[in-house]
Order: structure tokens, then sequence, then C-alpha cells
């Protein structure tokens, strides 16, 4: 009899759980009432991803999704029109609010261009002409890099331009949902501000990838994050001392560098998926999309591995994060080779 094995979790990259030394700066934060006053780490958290972000001001927001949706409260209206990318996080994983909340009608872009990206020439397509009265106002073009649901695809600088310049000429706005820009920098080569350039607004995770239990900020003008923590105590957001929390941000900024390890670890894991006969493309970051004929029995007989993925229509999901070593990639395609599973068998 053999001990059951050790499960290695590539659901997702925020099944990651805060080190020791994360929950020793966490431990040692120095804090302050947030809502009424400040909260000396949170404060230092805004500044210090304002600046990394190329941005002048940010906010820090328990989640990803408050972020996008104080965003998108900002620049939405009822009666508006926005555009985002089919399969965005904003139009499939935030249960509607960006409509019922924020007041936008939604509209999926085609990822014409590549995974995760329209070109300039749908996107100016599906901006069209200003119509009468009665018609909907197309007023923003929310971006997301990477592109979580196209498997952690990158836009890079040229073509965000590109999209940017269209946008501006038709007097859009621009809401980048920067979930994990770490990745797209990390993968690019540059920094994570060469991939904000010309937008309103940006909101990033530090929950992705990066080992933060919690947190994240939505960047833009002082006078936007003025506003947007009015948004922010609206929806319940305002907390407390939060530098216990934000000091695992900082911590998380410190390693940004580290993400090259799991895009290095989510190529291997493609090839040696690949080499057993999966179907895979070659990741761009840390998200890895096998094709299978039959994702619930594939999920299934990859946890009899002690294999656990995440489950998407027609595809499982491997996320590579910083709890996962590249011994444990070789322990997966191992169980998986050793087992003789098929895919979707
Ligand atoms: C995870 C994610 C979010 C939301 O973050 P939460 O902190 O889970 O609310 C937003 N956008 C994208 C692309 C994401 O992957």
């Amino acid at each position: 009899m053999t001990s059951t094995p050790q499960p290695l979790d590539f659901r997702s990259d925020t099944v990651t759980r805060p080190d020791e030394t994360m929950r020793r700066a966490m431990a040692a934060a120095e804090v302050g009432d947030n809502v009424l006053d400040a909260d000396p780490t949170i404060a230092e958290l805004e500044r210090r991803a304002a600046r990394v972000l190329g941005m002048p001001a940010a906010l820090w927001t328990p989640t990803g999704t408050m972020a996008n949706l104080i965003a998108l409260t900002a620049h939405l209206r009822r009666g508006d029109r926005f555009l985002a990318m089919r399969g965005a996080h904003v139009l499939h994983n935030e249960l509607g609010s960006a409509a019922w909340l924020a007041g936008g009608m939604p509209e999926p872009l085609e990822h014409d261009a590549g995974p995760g990206r329209p070109t300039a020439e749908a996107l100016e397509r599906a901006i069209g002409t200003v119509g009468p009265y009665f018609t909907l106002r197309t007023s923003l073009l929310c971006l997301e890099n990477t592109h979580n649901s196209a498997g952690g695809a990158v836009t890079p600088p040229d073509e965000h331009a590109r999209l940017l310049a269209v946008a501006r000429q038709a007097g859009l706005k621009v809401h980048l949902d920067g979930a994990r820009i770490w990745h797209a920098a990390v993968a690019l080569g540059v920094p994570p501000a060469a991939l904000t350039v010309g937008v309103d607004t940006v909101s990033a995770c530090f929950s992705k990838g990066l080992g933060a239990p919690v947190g994240s900020v939505v960047a833009g003008t002082p006078e936007f994050v003025e506003l947007a923590r009015r948004t922010r105590q609206m929806l319940g957001g305002g907390v407390r001392q939060g530098g216990v929390l934000a000091a695992a941000g900082l911590v998380a900024l410190d390693r940004v560098d580290e993400l090259a390890e799991s895009h290095e670890n989510a190529r291997r894991l493609a090839a040696g998926l690949a080499e057993h006969g999966w179907s895979v493309p070659a990741p761009e970051t840390n998200i890895v999309l096998a094709e299978v004929p039959d994702v619930p029995a594939a999920t299934k007989s990859l946890a009899s591995l002690g294999i656990l993925a995440y489950p998407l229509p027609e595809r499982v999901r491997f996320v590579l994060h910083r709890d996962l070593s590249a011994a444990d990639v070789e322990e997966t395609l191992y169980r998986i080779k050793t087992s003789r599973a098929k895919p979707g068998s």
C-alpha cells in the first residue's frame, strides 16, 4: 500500500498561502483606522503601487472584483455601452455587476488579433458612430492583460497603443483589468507601467500568484481616487486597520520578478502534457489550457491522481504559482504518465 499522494493544486494562482516572511510582515505592520483617517501601511502600498503602475494615485481594495466595479461605476452612466473581450472577467466572473450596479450595457469583442485581444479595426467597427438619442452611447473600453480565460494571454505595448488610439479618437474612457498585469510585464520583460500607457484606470491584484492572501488596487488620477474612496465605502470595502493586509501586498510587490519561475514551470507542464498526447497550446504566462473531449471525466481522473485542475468549457485549466515548484511539475507529469491516464478518459 502506498499512502495517498499530496494533492498538487493547479486550480488557480489564488490558492497560495502566505509564507513565513509575509506573515511576519503582516504581524509587524504599522496600522491605523483607514476609515477615520489613514492606515500608514495601506497608504504606503497605495503610493508604491501607483508608482509601479505608472499612475498618479491608487486606492487599496479587498478584491479585484471591487476594484473593477469601482472603476466601471466611475466611467459608466445608464444608457452607456461598454466593450470588453468575450470571456472577460468583468463579463463572466463578476455576476453582471458592471451592468446592474455600474449601469453599462456590455458588448463583447472577439479575439480576432489573437488570444485576449481585438484588432484595432474590429474595435473601430464595434464603437461605430454616434446614433440618435434613443441609441446606446459607447463610452468605455475595458481591456484585460493578461487575459485570464484566454489562457493568461499577453497584450504587448504596441497593440495596446493601437487600441488606445482608436478608443481615444472615439472619445471612450479606457479601464484596464490588470489583475495579472505583473505576469504580462514579466513575460514581456517591461515594467508594468509600460502596459498602462494612456488608460484612465487600472486594477491589479496582489493575490494572484504573488502569495498575498487578500488585496488589490485601483489606480487613476487623484480625482478618480477621491471618488473611488466614496464608492469603496458604499460597497462596504472601507476596512479599518487594513495595514495587516496591505503589508502582504508590499511583500508581494517585492516578488514580481519571481513570476518568471511560474512561467517556466507552465511551459514545462504544457510541453510534458503535449508529450503525453494532450492538446495544449504553449502558454504565454502561468496559465495552461488543455483541450479535452470530456471535461468532468478529465478533472475526475486527474483528481484521483492527486492533481487538482479547474474545469472550463472544453478545457481543463492548470495555473502555476509560487506554491508549485519545478519538482511538483515533474511529479505531476510522472503521475499522469504512470497512470496511463488519457486526456478526458
Ligand atoms: C481574479 C481576477 C479578478 C478579480 O479578482 P478577485 O480578487 O478574485 O475579486 C479580476 N480580473 C481578472 C482578470 C481576474 O483574473
